[in-house]
């Protein structure tokens, strides 16, 4: 592909890959093989593959652990909730726990959050996906928070109690900005009060702008993220409201060489779970 009479300008983004909670996990697992871990490390089935044959595997969310008894296992960059902990000391699991530290200082807020808003009847609010790991994980430490994924999930809020709003770290910054002040006129509608915690880790929120200033810079841009990734549908987003010849892949087998007609230079990036040597072997596989 590409070939021609002007060579075609390939970059790979610098800043695009793996956040420093993923490269901890990954290292921490691959310290520790032979280890379990508790779900996909990383949503890049690649990655997983790699780490697979180092010696990890990986048990679907919500294996029962004593199905995991006497054995090790990782508890991944996203959390886990307390109940885990207790039954992985229940059954002989010996965990490694790679949980972000952004993520557990989330943990904690989030059960701080909980008990003050226990005190005087309000509401714990997570913007977020709901069942997704991290928040489960976060729930677990305030099993009565409200887990809203967008506007229409406000009318499950009561407006004339206290409200606590956070959001899951890898939510879109934009979107939590303007559900926040959503909140805001309605809670000043019913005479209510909210506090608004942004939680949103900014090795994500960063990306966004400068994802969006990368793809600008090309004809096309090649965006690399596992299907299961949410930061890498946001980021995704971000990178086709910026230019619409934008597309996303798994890998390199995802390429279509139609795509790259008449361009004269190319961007490849991705999410903050894509591993920097799968960007590089999509390079390769347009390059030659
Ligand atoms: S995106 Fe942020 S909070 Fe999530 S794992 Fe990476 S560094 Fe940690």
């Amino acid at each position: 592909m590409g070939g021609g009479e002007a060579a075609m300008r390939i970059e790979v983004d610098n800043g695009s890959g793996f956040c420093f909670g993923v490269v901890r996990a990954i290292r921490m697992a691959e310290e520790a093989v032979p280890i379990v871990s508790l779900g996909d490390i990383v949503h890049n089935a690649a990655e997983v593959a790699r780490l697979e044959g180092l010696g990890m595997e990986t048990a679907p969310e919500g294996t029962d652990l004593r199905d995991l008894a006497g054995r090790r296992a990782l508890v991944r960059a996203h959390g886990e909730p307390p109940a885990t902990y207790e039954e992985a000391e229940e059954h002989g699991v010996e965990l490694v726990d790679a949980t972000c530290p952004v993520v557990a200082a989330l943990q904690k807020t989030v059960a701080e959050a909980w008990e003050a808003m226990r005190r005087v009847g309000g509401q714990v609010v997570i913007f977020g996906r709901a069942g997704h790991a991290e928040v489960r994980g976060l729930t677990g430490h305030a099993e009565g928070a409200i887990v809203i994924e967008g506007e229409a999930d406000l009318e499950r809020v009561d407006f004339g109690k206290p409200i606590y709003l956070l959001a899951q770290t890898t939510a879109s910054l934009g979107e939590f900005r303007r559900l926040g002040a959503e909140m805001r006129r309605r809670t000043e509608e019913a005479g209510g009060e909210v506090e608004i915690h942004d939680t949103v880790c900014r090795q994500v929120a960063d990306r966004e702008e400068r994802l969006a200033e990368f793809a600008r810079r090309h004809d096309v841009c090649l965006f690399v993220a596992g299907a299961k990734s949410s930061n890498g549908r946001v980021l995704f987003e971000a990178v086709k409201g910026a230019n619409p010849r934008s597309h996303k892949i798994e890998g390199p087998d995802d390429v279509r060489g139609e795509w790259l007609d008449g361009a004269d230079s190319v961007g490849v990036c991705g999410a903050t779970s894509t591993p920097r040597w799968l960007m590089e072997q999509v390079a390769e596989k347009i390059c030659c």
